[in-house]
Parts: C-alpha cells; structure tokens; sequence
C-alpha cells in the first residue's frame, strides 16, 4: 500500500451499537474514495457485558446463560439487519461458529466454577471479533484482518504491553498489499511468546486504530463516536459548552487525561510521533466538522485557553510540619510509599516554604494513603516534627487547559479573580512549568459553580449586550446619557 494515501477509520461501540448506527458507518465507509482501514469497537456495552457473563458463569450460576442468549440473540439480530443476501451465508457461518465457540468456553467456566485471566481475555475477544465481522459482512470488497495475528503484546508484571518492534514488522507485511478496505477489531492482540489472546486494556480500540496508523504512515486518524468532538467543557455540567475545532496533541492529551472521555489517552502518543493528524468525528452527525487534532497551534488569537476538565472524585492529602523544612528527601519518601503501596497521585503542590505538601488521590485511595504515609513518618509524627497526615475527601479538582497559556501573563491571575468574585475557595492548585494546565481543587459542592464561571469567563464574551431605551429625557436620564457617552 502507498503510504500517506490510507485514513484509519476507528468506530467506536455506539457506532456500531445498533443495526441504524452500523448501517451509518457502511455509508460512511463506502463513500470513501481513498484506502480505509476500519478499525471496529464490540458492540456498544457488550466488553461489560461479556465480562458479566463470565463471572456469573464462573460462580456456577446458571442464570448466566440467559445473558448470554441475549447476546448471541443481539448479534444475530444485528447481522441479518445490516449484511445484505449475497454475504449472508458467509458471515453467519463465521458469527455462529465464534457465537458457539464462545457458549463452550462459558460452558466450561460454568462447570469447573473457575475462570483464570487468561480466558476471561479470550472470553472478552468475541465482542470485537463478533462486531469486525459483521461489519466485514457489511462492506462488500472489504478484506477482514484478524489483530491477534499482527498486534503484538508481551508480559510486563500482571499487565500486556505492546510489543512495538514485532508488532510494526507483522503490520507493514500484512499491510503491504492490502485491498482497499481493511476491516479489524480493534482492543484485541496476542502474546508474542505463547500466542494467547490478549488485549490493550478497556478502551483499547483507539490505540489499536493509531498503531495501525502510526506504523502505516496513514494520512490522518479518524475517531468516529457519537459525540461531535471534545468541547470546551462537559456540557452536562456546562450547558454553554461547545465543540473546539481545532487543537493540539498537547492539548488532547490534557483533555483526555482527566476527565474528557473523547479518546483513549495512549492513543496520541503513536500519531503524534509520526505527526498524523486525528479528526473525532460524530457517526450520528457525520456532516459537522468534529475536532481536528495536529501539532499546528490553533489560531484562535481570542481565546488563551482551550478547554477545562475536570474529576469529582479527589480526595486531598497533605504533610505538613515545621520538621519538613529544608529536609531532603521527605518528598522522595511521600512518592516512595504512595508508590509501593500502588496509589496513584494526579495532582501535587508544594509551597517554597517546603513545610507543607499536599497531593490528590482519588477518595478510594485514600484510607490506603494515609495509613502508608503515617508509617512512613510514624518517627516524625511521634516527635512533632510533622503534624499527623490530613485528609479531606470529598474535593473536586478542575483544570484549565491550553498551550496559548504559554507565555501569556495573567490566566492565572484571571482564573482565580473569577474564582474570588464569585466566592471559590481555591484548597490547592498546581502548574506545571509546561504551562498547559493549571488544576486547582474546590470543594465538590462548589465544582459546577466553579466550571460555569470559569468557563463564561474564558470563552464567552466579558461584556455583556445590555439594550437601554431611555424615554422622556429629564434631569436624571439626561446625566445618564452623558455618563454613558464618557
Ligand atoms: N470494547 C473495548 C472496551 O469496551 C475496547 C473499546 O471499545 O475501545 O473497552
Ligand atoms: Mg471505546
């Protein structure tokens, strides 16, 4: 295949959800003039549903097999809806030999009353291998490609991790003559060692579809799902929120790490090494121009910043001690032991005065947190050194993101103004020096109130159209009206 001249397509589960959205993405696919690579999602909810129905089973509970009626039911329901006569014989031989492979091994799950990670990964496999194919069996000329054959993974402690190296040599040669529609599931690979089924975590369908990208040097990356693009807020929790039409892999990434679930995070790193650009686009929507995602900086001169996220779930940890003062490696020991013990740490501030550290867990994190950090200073906390560790659940963090902040003084001067008139207290806020989002925790009660203001102060004007009709001039409105001129 020609490099640069292939799009990578990658549809997500409520794309290919329900016979109408299946049937979207065939008029999507086919009105395409270029080579496509259609990477395709489990049917929407069916990744929870297969696991559901693996743990039921292997509890011994019979029950399980009415879930999984439902899903072999949906399935073929699905299929004769979208495939059309010609292939049908071919694709429902394919769909009922996986849908009965897949009754067996539950069936196998439900007898021994046992389920090891290995086969609930092969379980979870059927739900992009079941969609791929009906979705092959849906594009007529399409060539269906099976992942475990090319996306590599290899053991890294409990977890798989992407074998780059064999999996960009498995690619480029099943790519090499590739016709001109390529259909794969996405999410699913296999060990490079054993050969067993594996996959590239939940939400994984995104990063399959940018390796495969990155690796074929496609033209540009299209995430099709069934929002019109990352927006400048939730607009659940920000009614005026709306669509941003361009913006940076930086930018995405910031996003999409905290909060906006519009793309799997890793799934930027490949593209934006090979500097692809990645177009989200809406399935249900499909004429809106969606969000594109380069390394270009956007042009918007008017706005300094690009979007603000934000998580409920924060819970606020703090060291803090006289004793802390000038002493090396307090921080060394925080991190060690938050590190050991497995918790994750989004958020971190630190005053120069160095007497107070403060972190951000999530709220289940926390009983964890504090017990390692108060052995880890049992000594200190003993002398008075440093006080006893301090939680407070029940936080909500917000972030303002953008790369426009660069070098432009007074967001953050501007942010917190906003904040203080309307009456936010501000716990604790972090910037890094990249200077592309600044995090700030609230009280949960405050966070909506917090993301509104903010956002009406960022992106909607900061004057206000206000209409004065002034009847019958007398000495008051005529001092009006002369104010007003000045
Ligand atoms: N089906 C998988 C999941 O639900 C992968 C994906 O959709 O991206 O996590
Ligand atoms: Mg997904």
């Amino acid at each position: 295949m020609l490099s640069g001249f292939m799009k990578v397509l990658k549809f997500g589960g409520t794309s290919v959800g329900s016979s109408a959205a299946m049937l979207k993405v065939k008029q999507i696919v086919e009105s395409r003039s270029e080579s496509v690579t259609v990477v395709a999602s489990a049917l929407g909810g069916v990744t929870d549903k297969l696991l559901a129905i693996a743990k039921q089973a292997s509890t011994g509970n019979a029950a399980y097999k009415e879930e999984l009626n439902a899903l072999i039911e949906r399935h073929m329901t699905q299929m004769r809806e979208v495939v059309g006569a010609g292939r049908m014989a071919a694709t429902e031989s394919s769909v009922c030999g996986m849908l009965e492979e897949l009754s067996n091994i539950l069936k196998g799950v439900f007898l021994i009353k046992d389920i090891s990670a290995k086969t609930n990964d092969v379980i979870v496999s059927y739900g992009e291998r079941l969609s791929a194919a009906i979705v092959h069996g849906m594009i007529a000329g399409a060539e269906l490609f099976d992942a475990r054959q090319i996306i590599k993974t290899r053991k890294y402690f409990s977890r798989h991790i992407l074998d780059w190296e064999l999996t960009g040599k498995l690619v480029s040669e099943r790519f090499a003559n590739a016709p001109k529609v390529v259909i794969i599931g996405g999410f699913i690979a296999s060990d490079r060692d054993d050969g067993d089924t594996t996959n590239l975590g939940r939400g994984g369908s995104d990063h399959t579809a940018s390796i495969l990208a990155a690796i074929n040097n496609a033209e540009s990356l299209e995430i099709w799902t069934d929002v019109s693009g990352f927006m400048t807020a939730d607009p659940k929790v920000v009614p005026s929120a709306y669509v941003i039409d361009r913006m940076t892999y930086v930018e995405a990434m910031e996003l999409s790490n905290f909060g906006a679930k519009v793309i799997y995070p890793p799934t930027i790193f490949p593209v934006y090494h090979k500097n692809i650009p990645i177009l989200i686009k809406n399935t249900f929507e499909p004429e809106k121009p969606g969000t594109l995602i380069s390394g270009e900086p956007s042009s918007d001169q008017r706005r300094s910043i690009k979007g603000i996220s934000s998580v409920s779930d924060t819970c606020l940890i703090t060291i803090r001690g006289l004793g802390m003062v000038g002493v090396i490696g307090v921080n060394y020991r925080i991190f060690k032991a938050l590190a050991k013990a497995g918790v994750s740490v989004f958020l971190v501030s630190q005053a120069a005065s160095e007497n107070t550290t403060s972190i951000g867990v999530r709220n289940n994190d926390a009983q964890l947190a504090e017990k390692v950090l108060s052995e880890e200073f049992s000594a200190e906390i003993a002398m008075g050194e440093i006080n006893k560790i301090f939680v407070e659940r029940d936080l909500a963090t917000v972030a303002i993101v953008g790369e426009d902040m660069k070098h432009t003084p007074g967001i953050a001067g501007k942010l917190f103004g906003t904040l203080g008139r309307n009456g936010i207290n501000v716990i604790a806020c972090a910037q890094g020096a990249s200077e592309t989002n600044i995090s700030f925790v609230v009280s949960l009660d405050s966070q909506q109130k917090a993301m509104n203001v903010i956002h009406d102060s960022f992106f909607l004007s900061e004057y206000q159209v206000l209409n004065i009709y002034v009847a019958g001039v007398g000495l008051v409105g005529e001092k009006l009206l002369e104010q007003i001129r000045i």
